[in-house]
């Protein structure tokens, strides 16, 4: 990759040493942090402060899905900046109208009002508050190996480690373990095993915890920060079925896997399943400017006809963020962005991913779909003890994310995994470069093998 490189100037000098001394970061232990300053950003690629220029095959928060600085995207913001910037929510806007128009057209049939929100978590807040309502229950339930949002209702549905300093006696949410073949919490062989075992722990779990008392069950369609475990075949029809037979509400979290991220709209469409209430975030504008919501079955609006819903929000369907989505949905079918995802998932990554895995003794499993793929990392193949522990890090990892950045690629990466998210624009040249990168510094991680250690 051709980068070139200058010294840090007294601009962005200024730029890093404020962020420092004022801007406190998400999820981190502030003193030892020591971010890059991004200056430019283009298509699928980023520069830093120093003129490197890297692949983003992270789209920053597996949001970007358009690219970087998509033009039409860019300019639907500024002509809307020219005409209004903000309106309160109780208006009528052009931008709104038209955002929810094209977000429930590509809905399923019997969905068709949006809720906007400025993001996921409180796109995840307001279904649950939709279901409960809706169903007079309380309890809520979502799998362990999930992520939802950082807000109360998001956070306490969470099933990893970031919960549990925000568990504040919140009663009423229940985790359960939703299928995941490669680490089955129920010793399964098979898909076929795994869909009918998690089914039945989930079928036992409502038993047990109260059909009558349980408002809604919250999904991602295919798991995303917890580690793109796409669903085996039967198991989302399952949970339709066990909603459908309990009043339960079925919510699907589509705030990482929607809008393009599998090769589909939503995912759910690979599943052949309806669910109740859909949240959204993310891809639905690339998070130009935020934007989030929820799309409602007429049943649930219907409850709303009269009664009123109490959940607002002062930038609910905010113009600019509204905009944004128009611009980016008109671009992304103009421009067959879901079909690139789809074909160059299929064709170029997935293949590419599995020979990697024939050569690496570091990848576990390869999973995934569209531009929605994880590498599983693990010490040893046969045990599959993961290459960082559950919720933490690892020397290999901090090696292996440190070499990929040196060569030009960004990585999206979370405990023991590599996830390879790059925007649903990239190219095929892209992808080869950005795989080529991740091939060769793989061979760091395998170092740490018992294979790799075997070796040397
Ligand atoms: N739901 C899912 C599936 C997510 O991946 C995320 C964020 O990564 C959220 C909800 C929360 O979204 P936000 O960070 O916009 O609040």
């Amino acid at each position: 990759m051709t980068t070139t490189e200058t010294a840090r100037t007294a601009d962005t000098q200024r730029t890093y040493d404020l962020d420092r001394s004022h801007v406190f970061h998400s999820w981190s232990a502030q003193g030892a942090l020591d971010p890059m300053v991004i200056t430019r950003a283009q298509g699928s690629y980023v520069w830093d402060d120093q003129g490197k220029k890297y692949l983003d095959f992270s789209s920053q928060m597996v949001n970007v899905n358009i690219g970087h600085q998509h033009p039409a995207v860019v300019q639907a913001i500024k002509d809307q900046a020219d005409r209004i910037c903000t309106i309160a929510p109780a208006h009528a806007n052009d931008a709104r109208s038209e955002a929810a128009r094209l977000i429930a057209e590509r809905a399923p049939e019997g969905l068709e009002k949006v809720f906007f929100t400025s993001g996921g978590a409180e796109a995840v807040e307001n279904a649950v508050r939709m279901a409960r309502l809706h169903t007079g229950r309380n309890k809520v339930l979502s799998t362990y190996r999930s992520y939802h949002g950082a807000t109360s209702a998001a956070i306490n549905l969470t099933g990893d480690p970031r919960r549990w300093a925000n568990e504040f006696g919140n009663a009423g949410y229940v985790h359960f373990f939703g299928p995941f073949l490669y680490r089955s919490p129920f010793h399964s062989e098979t898909q076929e095993q795994e869909t009918e075992r998690a089914l039945a722990h989930l079928e036992q779990t409502i038993a047990f915890e109260g059909p009558g008392t349980i408002a809604a069950i919250v999904l991602e369609t295919v798991p995303g920060t917890a580690g793109i475990m796409p669903p085996p075949p039967g198991y989302l029809a399952g949970v339709r079925e066990l909603c459908d037979r309990h009043g339960i509400v079925y919510i699907a979290d589509e705030v990482m896997s929607g809008f393009g991220r599998t090769g589909k709209w939503f995912a759910f469409e690979h599943y052949d399943v309806v669910p109740d209430l859909i949240t959204f975030a993310k891809g639905v504008n690339s998070g130009y400017v935020p934007l989030g919501g929820v799309v409602l079955n007429n049943e649930i609006a219907a409850t709303f006809d009269e009664r009123v819903y109490p959940g607002g929000l002062t930038y609910s369907g905010h113009p600019l963020a509204c905009a944004a989505a128009v611009g980016a949905i008109t671009a992304m079918t103009d421009e067959g962005v879901i079909e690139n995802a789809a074909t160059l998932g299929e064709q170029v990554v997935g293949p590419r991913l599995a020979t990697m895995a024939e050569n690496h003794p570091v990848i576990g499993e390869v999973r995934g779909l569209g531009m929605f793929w994880a590498l599983d990392l693990v010490i040893d193949r046969d045990t599959r003890e993961p290459l960082a522990p559950y919720g933490g890090t690892s020397a290999a990892m901090g090696e292996l994310i440190g070499a990929a950045k040196k060569s030009g690629l960004l990585v999206f990466s979370n405990y023991h995994r590599i996830h390879v998210v790059p925007p649903c624009t990239v190219t095929e040249a892209e992808l080869t470069q950005g795989l080529d990168i991740l091939d060769e510094v793989l061979h760091v991680a395998d170092a740490h093998t018992t294979a790799g250690s075997n070796q040397r």
